[in-house]
């Protein structure tokens, strides 16, 4: 062996050369990681033909990599993606959807209109953020198609709206907006985070574009952040997915990996926590001190006919109800159900309680909430996999120091 020799092996910088993975007839029953950043190609020819697609080779994690392919895949086959469209796209946050899809489909001088519940930052990219590229928005309640259709404008090009909204569990009226866009040829992209697709598969009744906080019920342990969007039509996925990439959107393939891990049992845990929800919803609704419960499943829910006409039998994870108390209620409340996790988040495997007043619609002040219904004794389940009896009784010990406290 010669000094120049670089494969030595008693030269420790010689260890960057990579080693070929071990040769093995039996294979790993677990998708790979694979967190490589670059691909090596086999010459210029070769990185030709993958750029024009003549053959699938990947070249740089920004653009693509295995993991985010694999765990788009089966978000696709969940929400019935027309094959047409070519398939989601993975990104780094739900944000990072709507983001994406907003702007890789408008310019300046456009306008979109969005539902009026948006999660609240779509709200602020929607009325603070595209503003200032140019593109206006305003917003519409979308249980009320008139008022939708009544707020359309020549330079509308998208429309943003989720089907069940935050936090008052209102159901759109999908049928009719959706109806809308195709007769006025406007994208309808839909936010499909908090009906999954277990609950509703907006591709089926004719969206254009379908967006998931992937963070929510279908990673479901609220240990990753991630985002899903796809498209019906290739050139409107391809405007979104070149949008993405260039402002580095990408999703890191152990994201990836661990929200495919939270996939496959997502199926078991939304129908376990569907049931534990409507459960949880009837007893809230007997008790002293609870002034309103809200949950699309029972016929007390101002939208209960939509919800049963869109949803069919299932009534969703997420209950709200309101406190008689206001905010002495509701401190009493979450102090006495430290079991029960008070962060403002959804989709967990276990159970959360959110306050809007001082999270997510802290923004809006009394009055904004006051419209929206929110008060300070609001509160937003999101029900997890528990044994429900578990958790009535978490509810009961909180709602009895709710009362101790008014
Ligand atoms: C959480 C959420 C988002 C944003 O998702 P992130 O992954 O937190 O960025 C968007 N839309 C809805 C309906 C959500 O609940």
């Amino acid at each position: 062996m010669s000094d120049k020799d670089l494969s030595r092996r008693d030269i420790p910088e010689n260890l960057v050369r990579r080693s070929a993975w071990p040769d093995s007839v039996s294979r790993a029953v677990v998708t790979p990681l694979q967190p490589s950043v670059v691909y090596a190609s086999e010459c210029p020819d070769q990185l030709d033909a993958q750029y024009e697609g003549r053959v699938s080779g990947y070249t740089y994690a920004r653009e693509g990599h295995p993991n985010a392919t694999v765990l788009a895949g089966k978000i696709d086959a969940l929400e019935a993606v027309p094959a047409a469209g070519g398939g989601g796209i993975m990104l780094g946050s739900g944000m990072a959807a709507v983001t994406a899809a907003l702007l890789g489909l408008l310019r300046a001088g456009d306008h979109v209109l969005g539902g009026d519940q948006l999660y609240g930052r779509s709200l602020r990219l929607l009325t603070q953020d595209l503003p200032r590229f140019g593109i206006t928005a305003s917003l519409a309640d979308p249980t009320d198609a008139g008022a939708f259709a009544a707020a359309i404008r020549p330079e509308t090009r998208a429309i943003l709206i989720e089907v069940v909204s935050n936090p008052t569990l209102r159901v759109a009226d999908m049928a009719a907006i959706l109806a809308l866009g195709r007769e006025r040829g406007i994208p309808v992209l839909v936010d499909n985070t908090f009906t999954t697709p277990r609950g509703y598969r907006p591709f089926d009744h004719g969206a254009d574009v379908v967006i998931q906080s992937v963070t929510k019920m279908l990673a479901g342990h609220a240990d990753v952040t991630l985002g899903y969007v796809a498209a019906r039509d290739p050139a409107q996925r391809r405007a979104i997915y070149d949008f993405a990439v260039t402002t580095g959107m990408t999703p890191s393939p152990f994201d990836c990996w661990l929200a495919e891990r939270g996939l496959y049992s997502f199926h078991l845990r939304y129908d376990r926590a569907e049931a534990n929800a409507a459960r949880l919803a009837d007893h809230l609704a007997g008790r002293e001190g609870v002034t309103r419960v809200l949950y699309p499943g029972r016929p007390d829910h101002p939208d209960h006919n939509r919800a049963a006409a869109i949803l069919g039998p299932r009534g969703g994870h997420m209950v709200s109800f309101e406190l008689a108390g206001g905010r002495a209620a509701a401190n009493a409340l979450t102090r006495a159900m430290p079991q029960v996790n008070f962060a403002p988040t959804l989709g967990d495997i276990a159970t959360t309680l959110s306050h809007p007043a001082s999270s997510s619609h802290r923004s809006l002040g009394p009055e904004g909430r006051a419209r929206l219904g929110i008060s300070e004794g609001f509160f937003r389940v999101s029900v997890g996999v528990e044994e429900i009896e578990v958790l009535l009784r978490d509810f009961d010990a909180g709602l009895a120091a709710a009362r101790g406290a008014v």
